[in-house]
């Protein structure tokens, strides 16, 4: 089976300062790959750099086998690769159902929602994105009523609105409660379903909860790939997060 992603030899430099150095990556359908790894050590960077946020110095870049370094941001999003960042980005004065809509329909969205009249298959993609985050009884409250763990979700549901084929996501469980946490993992799973998944997290516990495959990084290099079993027996792992 070919990876639905597949980063080579990939090299992102900040003036000079070596963020990633030769990190190989694939993904594939229906997985979830889950990033680990210090602080600092180049994990927001390597999604940056996929969905063309951060310039790739040299390497490849491949979505379903078709080159996509250094294409254009809003170009890779439409070919299908959703990407959720760390910090929430969603309109608290707007419902949930409208935060969606505008993701589906960019800037001209808040008009749209006023006077448009939507399409079913919009509307249908918008209940298929509330449905799987476990918002549709929130649906039309405003997002400023939501809690911190809820409006992580409503950006899930804006990613999942726009089909995308591979979700990426940043620490989607960043200050989440116990119980938030968990149903994250639980809206992760569920997701992998129907798409590749790529998350960055350091919640060991969580990372149990959905991973099949971890990659680690360190310093801007891939240190160790495999199980959680294996992750957690390998000494330079070991090394890095418990100090020498
Ligand atoms: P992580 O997500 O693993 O904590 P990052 O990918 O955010 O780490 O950052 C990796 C390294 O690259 C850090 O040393 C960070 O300071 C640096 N870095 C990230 N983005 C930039 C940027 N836009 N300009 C300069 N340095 C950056
Ligand atoms: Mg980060």
């Amino acid at each position: 089976m070919d990876a639905v992603l597949s980063v080579e030899d990939l090299n992102v430099t900040f003036s000079g300062f070596k963020a990633l150095s030769g990190v190989n990556l694939n993904v594939f359908d229906r997985e979830i790959v889950t990033i680990i790894g210090p602080n600092g050590a180049g994990k927001s960077t390597l999604l940056d750099a996929i969905v063309s946020k951060s310039p790739v110095s040299s390497g490849h870049i491949r979505y379903q086998g078709k080159e996509i370094t250094n294409k254009l941001p809003h170009e890779v999003a439409r070919m299908g690769i959703g990407r959720k960042f760390q910090n929430p980005n969603v309109y608290n004065e707007l419902t949930v159902f409208d935060n969606i809509l505008l993701a589906l329909k960019g800037t001209h969205g808040i008009l749209a929602s006023i006077t448009a009249k939507l399409t079913q298959t919009k509307k249908s993609k918008i209940h298929d994105a509330l449905e799987r985050t476990g918002l549709v009884d929130k649906a039309f409250e405003q997002v400023s009523s939501l809690s911190h763990g809820q409006k992580q979700w409503v950006e899930i549901a804006m990613v999942l609105a726009q089909d995308p084929s591979i979700v990426l996501l940043d620490e989607p469980t960043a200050g989440m409660t116990g119980d938030e946490t968990y149903m994250t993992g639980e809206i992760i799973k569920s997701i992998s379903k129907s798409h590749a998944v790529v998350v960055i997290e350091h919640d060991m516990e969580f990372v149990k909860q959905i991973a099949k495959r971890i990659v680690v990084l360190h310093q801007g290099q891939v240190l160790a790939e495999g199980s959680i079993e294996s992750i957690q027996a390998n000494p330079k792992v070991i090394e890095v997060y418990l100090g020498r």
